[in-house]
């Protein structure tokens, strides 16, 4: 099926959807994005997306192109005319295609490019994966400072997720100084002695969305969270482990470099914070 997509201002076929060869998000990864889930024809958390936009697109000095207004209403059209019931909203912005290339930003009246798609996803919710959990390796982090703004620059996360498939594992934790940052694309946890600990906001990680709901409801059921930092070490000896993203929820992690977690199954924590994001965030969907 041919998708309709958004890009600059129309609604067209994925085949007639151009950009620029001189467009800074191809030259310089000079663009922000965001990726929202769709859960029973709703969006999840759309507000806490449009703000992380916002900011990424502040911290980079990039001009919004787009109300809030109006880019909800561009989510709920491309969720309408390509029947999303399960699925996700990819969302890039870019600094837009200069004359030529050039290292210094273009000038105001460059227009930003604005692009957004679909990714239909049956099951997304019901996910088999989050049933018996995915394993890890821990890699150097070798990104840049600036991890809190959500850049499309994700070559290195795209090298972790090869070396952990090269390593017959499902993703990457990365460490800096002895302590896990994050996943490839998405934030991580331990739980030990019934406690949540999860890094610290910093530049160091992305500020997920998912990270701040779980957190939230978390709190609200009663469980303790800890922000600070943790050792793979740690990790390894956790009574059990998981990550959150905006596409993959709650998910249990079993194992980490070759070592199981707990006793090497989904933990107790981990699924009932899945059903928590899962029921609480459907409620709230618009
Ligand atoms: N960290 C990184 C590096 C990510 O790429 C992502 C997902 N884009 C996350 C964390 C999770 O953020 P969110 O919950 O907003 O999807």
């Amino acid at each position: 099926m041919i998708r309709t997509v958004y890009l600059n201002g129309t609604y067209l076929p994925e085949n007639e959807a151009k950009v620029s060869i001189f467009d800074r998000g191809f030259l310089f990864a000079d663009g922000v994005y965001e990726v929202t889930s769709v859960l029973g024809g709703k969006l999840i958390d759309f507000q806490g997306h449009a703000l992380r936009l916002a900011r990424s697109l502040s911290e980079l000095g990039m001009r919004n192109p787009i109300e809030t207004a109006d880019l909800l209403e561009v989510h709920r059209e491309l969720v309408r005319v390509n029947d999303i019931d399960e699925g996700l909203i990819y969302l890039q912005i870019t600094r837009g295609a200069a004359a030529d290339r050039d290292f210094a930003y273009p000038s105001e009246d460059t227009l930003p490019t604005i692009v957004l798609f679909t990714q239909n996803k049956p099951g997304l919710a019901d996910s088999p994966v989050a049933k018996v959990g995915i394993k890890v390796i821990s890699i150097a982090d070798q990104r840049w400072g600036r991890r809190d703004i959500k850049t499309v620059q994700l070559l290195y996360p795209s090298m972790g997720k090869m070396m952990a498939k090269a390593a017959g594992c499902d993703d990457a934790w990365m460490v800096e100084d002895g302590a896990v940052t994050e996943g490839t694309s998405n934030n991580a946890y331990i739980v030990k002695d019934g406690k949540i600990i999860t890094r610290h906001l910093s530049n160091d990680i992305l500020h997920g969305i998912t990270r701040a709901a779980v957190l939230r409801f978390a709190r609200e059921a009663q469980m303790e969270v800890e922000e600070r930092a943790f050792t793979v070490a740690e990790a390894q000896n956790a009574d059990e482990a998981f990550f959150t993203s905006a596409s993959a929820f709650v998910m249990p992690v079993v194992e980490l470099d070759g070592q199981a977690i707990g006793a090497g199954i989904p933990g107790p924590v981990a699924i009932r914070l899945r059903e928590i994001y899962l029921d609480e965030s459907r409620k709230i969907a618009i």
